[in-house]
C-alpha cells in the first residue's frame, strides 16, 4: 500500500500512539499500590482493572459532556476505592500519589520518537490529543513535541473531543489544508479512526487489531513505526 498523493499534513493522536500512556497507568499504580498502606490486602492486577474500567468509564461520560472535570477527577479515584472495599478517606492521598506517580512514568512507544523526526524532514506534523491542558502540554515539553509543530491542539482548550467533528473542524482550520490532504494517527479506532475518517482525513490505525472489517475502515495499520515510514516512502530510516 502507497499512501494517497493527495497527503500534505500529518497530525499524530498522543497517548498510546507516540507515548505510552497505558504502561505508565500500570507503573503508577503498582508503585501507588506499594506506597500506600491502604492498598495492603489489594492484588494489583485488581488495582489496576478497577481504575482502568472506571476511568475509561468516566472519560466516555466527560466526553458527551454529561459529568464535569472537577467529577471525573475526584471520581475515578474514590469510585476505584469505593469498588475495592477501601475506605474512601484515602482518596485525596491516591490522587495525588497516583498524578505524581504517573507523570514520573511518562516514556515513548518504541520506535515513535525516531519516526517524528524523520517523518518531520518530509511532512509539517501536528499533534491532535485528547485530554487536559496543562497534562498534555507538559508532555509536549517534556518530549519536546513544540519543537516539531505549532499544531498542539488539546480536546479541553477546543472544547470537543474526539471523536466529535468540531475537534477536525477545529485542527482543519488550523493548519489550512483541505481534510482528504491530512493523514492522521492514532491508536484508537473510535476516536482517531472513525473520528478522522469521518471528517474525510485519511487515517493510520496504530494498532495489533486483527479484526478484518475494523482493519478496512483504516486507509493504512501498522503494529511498528517502520511500516509508517515505508507507507510514506521515507527511505534511509
Ligand atoms: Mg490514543
Amino acid at each position: 500500500m502507497s499512501p494517497r498523493s493527495t497527503i500534505e499534513f500529518i497530525f499524530f493522536d498522543i497517548d498510546d500512539t507516540i507515548l505510552d500512556h497505558k504502561a505508565a497507568e500500570r507503573a503508577a499504580l503498582r508503585d501507588t499500590q506499594s506506597q500506600l498502606k491502604c492498598f495492603t490486602e489489594v492484588g494489583i492486577s485488581e488495582l489496576q482493572d478497577v481504575y482502568h474500567r472506571i476511568n475509561a468509564g468516566l472519560w466516555k461520560e466527560y466526553g458527551a459532556g454529561r459529568i464535569d472535570r472537577a467529577f471525573l477527577e475526584e471520581s475515578r479515584f474514590s469510585w476505584t476505592l469505593r469498588d475495592l472495599g477501601i475506605d474512601q478517606i484515602h482518596s485525596p492521598t491516591f490522587r495525588q500519589t497516583y498524578m505524581q506517580l504517573y507523570e514520573h512514568h511518562w516514556q515513548w512507544v518504541p520506535g515513535a520518537r525516531e519516526a517524528l523526526s524523520e517523518i518531520h524532514k518530509h511532512f509539517p506534523i501536528g499533534f491532535l490529543t485528547n485530554g487536559f491542558t496543562e497534562i498534555q502540554q507538559k508532555k509536549g515539553e517534556r518530549f519536546d513535541l513544540y519543537a516539531l509543530t505549532d499544531a498542539y491542539i488539546i480536546s479541553e482548550e477546543v472544547g470537543f473531543m474526539k471523536p466529535m467533528p468540531g475537534i477536525f473542524e477545529f485542527a482543519t482550520r488550523q493548519v489550512g489544508f483541505a481534510p482528504e490532504q491530512i493523514l492522521y494517527v492514532g491508536d484508537s479506532f473510535i476516536s482517531d479512526i472513525q473520528g478522522g475518517a469521518s471528517f474525510g482525513w485519511e487515517t493510520a490505525w496504530f494498532t495489533r487489531e486483527n479484526d478484518a472489517a475494523k482493519l478496512k475502515k483504516a486507509s493504512f495499520y501498522f503494529n511498528d513505526y517502520k511500516s509508517l515510514l515505508n507507507y510514506l516512502n521515507i527511505q534511509g530510516y
